[in-house]
């Protein structure tokens, strides 16, 4: 199994260093090649505005979305998760509209623009997680194929999967607790048996 973290813009690195831990060495996405045969990318936090235009020069795109149409596993924490969703509440950044999901950016205030929050995640087992939030983005619309794998309260769901793909308004690769990168590495496992033949 092969995963790759895009490693234009944002906090790259982290991910990387806990795909590491994991014994997985992750590849650097820079380019559309580096993405040939992966079964697996993480699209990090950081600016959105600016890894959507990072994004568009590097011509990446195409070749993400076409990775989450084929079923690849595509996982987006915070910048990232704006990147996957249809459609944003403002014009810019221009989001790849492959999750169908709402998302308004920055959606805590300035003043509250950082916290952390204790969350159950059923999918990770009965051990609560840990999320540390920074200038986050809010899942506003959840589409009938999303689930919610779990929320701050009834209205406001913080991290989401539809199939192959997943988005997280926190970052999970800023704590200790490696559970949400390990189900990531399962959903990537996942495809490439079947994309392998074996069942
Ligand atoms: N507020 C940032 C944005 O809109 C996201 C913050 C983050 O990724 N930590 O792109």
């Amino acid at each position: 199994m092969e995963v790759g973290v895009l490693a234009i813009q944002g906090d790259f690195a982290e991910h990387i260093s806990v795909l590491s831990k994991l014994g997985v060495t992750a590849r650097e996405v820079r380019l559309p090649e580096h993405m040939d045969s992966l079964d697996g990318l993480i699209i990090p936090g950081g600016e959105s505005t600016t890894l959507s235009r990072l994004m568009t020069i590097y011509n990446l795109r195409e070749p993400v979305a076409e990775m989450a149409a084929q079923g690849r596993a595509v996982w987006g924490t915070c910048a990232g998760m704006i990147m996957l969703s249809r459609e944003i509440t403002e014009n810019d950044p221009v989001p790849l509209g492959v999750m169908d999901i709402g998302v308004q950016r920055n959606a805590f205030g300035r003043q509250v623009d950082s916290f952390e929050q204790t969350l159950d995640v059923g999918a990770l087992g009965p051990e609560p997680y840990h999320a540390i939030f920074i200038r986050a983005p809010l899942i506003i619309r959840v589409g009938d194929q999303v689930d919610v794998l779990c929320a701050l309260d009834s209205d406001r769901p913080v991290a989401v999967q539809q199939g192959n793909l997943m988005a997280t308004s926190f970052h999970p690769e800023l704590t200790s607790d490696s559970r949400f990168h390990s189900y990531f590495l399962e959903l990537a496992g996942g495809n490439s048996k079947s994309r392998n033949g074996v069942s």
